[in-house]
């Protein structure tokens, strides 16, 4: 075990922190000597191009941001670890292989994971939709199966939508369902929910709406005693549920377990600590990778200014955000507002969003 008292660690390396370093480096700010990117791989995932990546649309190495080249210009230590525990009292970070992280600040970015049925036997394989790095792993081995694979898709939000039109692209002999405990798209445009369910339905992939699956039991997907759906796999893309160990570690959260935040980003319990996109909690920022962009514009000077004992400044969500889904042709869906749309044009306009953020913030 090794016990270190950095002064600052930014611990995960999301949307927000990566936004935060990349403009450190492009207006010349070296952040306090010590100060260490804690991340659980030596790149970051770009959630957005995931899909393109599963579709063919785009290769591996377009979609991650290698994090040694940041942290060198920029004067961090990047350090290889996942949190296990935060004791914010004691202000430690216990990783997973039972290394201590001391700090005097701490910046949390951690993402969230996607809530998962809350029994199952072990009989139908569970793979979230993240960590990206694991359901890589899935999807490769998926790919070269020879035999009818039943696969279902859990989740009704934009994520899940896309990762089922991606997937029916790459695995087209598979037996592909996707399952929303809801309607599908439910809080988008109205018509898209509609432009959606016809091109499932074009593209061979059943829906099954209002079914909220809660156990997996013999192979079975269970709604209450219900057997829903026989599957070899599940893939999990039920939007944002926090890290297990946000909620134990004395930070004050809300009723799910996301650290609640005030407007300048601090912890409202403890102000030696800021949380920023899926991990935080605060009124009017949804848990989606737009927001937490623009957190990370915010963490530029919020971040500095905690370490120098200056006042912080508010951040301010934007009342609504564009959501562009990917069709996994090329196309795109959109939702903004009450507006919805479809076709290559958005699909080109998607792409030109995403691989313009990859290469702004990568070196
Ligand atoms: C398939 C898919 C597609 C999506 N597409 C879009 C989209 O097009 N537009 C959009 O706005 N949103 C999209 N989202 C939602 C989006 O991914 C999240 O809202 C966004 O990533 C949140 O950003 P973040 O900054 O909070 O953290 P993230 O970007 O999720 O990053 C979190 C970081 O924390 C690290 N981490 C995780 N656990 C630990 C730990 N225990 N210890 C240390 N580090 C840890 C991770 O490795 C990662 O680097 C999509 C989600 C999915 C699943």
């Amino acid at each position: 075990m090794t016990q270190s008292n950095q002064s600052l660690v930014l611990a995960g390396a999301g949307h927000a922190h990566l936004v935060a370093i990349r403009r450190w480096i492009s207006d010349g700010y070296r952040p306090p000597a010590g100060t260490l990117l804690l991340s659980p791989t030596p790149q970051a995932w770009y959630s957005g191009m995931m899909p393109g990546l599963v579709a063919a649309r785009f290769a591996p190495e377009q979609c991650a941001i290698e994090l040694a080249p940041l942290c060198q210009a920029c004067g961090i230590a990047l350090v290889i670890g996942t949190i296990a525990e935060l004791d914010a009292d004691s202000r430690v970070l216990r990783l997973d292989d039972g290394r201590e992280l001391g700090y005097t600040h701490l910046s949390l970015n951690v993402g969230s994971v996607p809530p998962q049925p809350e029994h199952t036997d072990g009989s139908v394989l569970m793979v979230p939709a993240k960590p990206f790095a694991a359901f890589n792993r899935h999807w490769q081995a998926w790919r070269e199966r020879s035999d009818t694979l039943r696969l279902a898709v859990l989740g009704g939000g934009p994520a899940a939508f896309e990762l089922a039109v991606a997937l029916r692209r790459s695995l087209p002999m598979a037996e592909l369902t996707l399952i929303c405990g809801g309607r599908l798209l439910e809080g988008q445009a109205a018509g898209v929910g509609k432009r959606a369910r016809q091109l499932l339905n074009k593209r061979g992939i059943m829906l099954l709406q209002d079914t909220r699956i809660d156990r997996i039991c013999d192979g079975f997907l269970m709604s209450g005693k219900r057997q829903v759906k026989t599957a070899d796999a599940l893939v999990v893309a039920t939007g944002a549920g926090p890290q297990p160990w946000q909620a134990p570690s004395g930070l004050a959260c809300d009723d799910r377990g996301f650290v609640q935040v005030s407007a300048t980003l601090q912890s409202r319990s403890h102000a030696n600590v800021l949380a920023s996109g899926d991990c935080a909690s605060l009124p009017g920022a949804p848990h989606s990778g737009v927001y937490a962009v623009r957190q990370g514009a915010t963490l530029v000077d919020n971040i500095p200014a905690l370490v120098q004992d200056r006042p912080l400044e508010d951040y301010q969500p934007q009342p609504r955000a564009l959501v562009l889904m990917a069709t996994a042709d090329g196309g795109a869906l959109l939702s903004y507002g009450r507006w919805s749309g479809s076709g290559r044009l958005l699909g080109a306009w998607k792409d030109h969003l995403d691989l313009g953020f990859m290469r702004r913030h990568r070196l």
